[in-house]
């Protein structure tokens, strides 16, 4: 199945709750063929009226944090956990990533990045099937590897560090690190493949 037709499914899915609050699907922006993925865990409402990830606050910190790096957004496929959007203050809850995680999981098998980036304990358990009140201080600093040959590299998730002052946050430039690590791993292996 191909990328296209799983985000019409996923546009039209009533697999749970959450599709009740849904204006427009959130699948992904980006490189359908990065070397990088970057996953975070849930739309908020500037997604929901756009229909694209992290084009809110945290995206526009993300954005920060690629600049860092000096790569573009177009050199990865940015998506989220969970595609339809959730309002803030609202814990999400396990049935809801139960239900949408095989779409995650189609889009790693098809876009085959070298790395997985994941914002934030949520996504980082969502995505390794972790007990899901893992820490993300008990996940960062750890390489998982994820189908037996993607690199998973998890962090801070953006909305994180916006809460601590964005890129004067005392973790952004760990997160910074963070993804320079990534992006090395994904420079290194596709030299090995060339
Ligand atoms: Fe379907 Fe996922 Fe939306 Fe739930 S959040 S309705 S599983 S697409």
């Amino acid at each position: 199945m191909k990328l296209d037709l799983i985000q019409k499914t996923a546009a039209s899915c009533t697999s749970c709750d959450l599709h009740t609050g849904r204006k427009k699907s959130v699948f992904a922006r980006g490189n359908n063929n990065a070397g990088i993925m970057i996953v975070g865990m849930v739309p908020g409402p500037e997604e929901n009226e756009i229909g694209l990830p992290f084009v809110g606050p945290a995206g526009k910190c993300l954005e920060n944090i690629l600049i860092d790096i000096d790569i573009s957004s177009d050199d990865v496929y940015i998506t989220n956990a969970v595609k339809c959007a959730l309002k803030p203050g609202i814990p999400l809850k396990e049935e809801w990533i139960n239900a949408c995680i095989p779409f995650l999981i189609s889009q790693v098998y098809l876009v085959r990045p070298t790395v997985i980036i994941t914002l934030g304990a949520d996504a980082t358990n969502a995505l390794l099937g972790l007990p899901l009140d893992t820490r993300i201080g008990d996940l960062r600093g750890k390489v998982n590897k994820y189908m037996d040959s993607i690199y998973v590299v998890p962090t801070y998730h953006p909305s994180y560090l916006i809460r601590g002052g964005g890129t004067h946050h005392k973790d952004y430039k760990k997160v910074v690190d963070d993804f320079t690590f990534a992006l090395t791993i994904s420079e290194t292996e596709k030299y090995k493949g060339a």
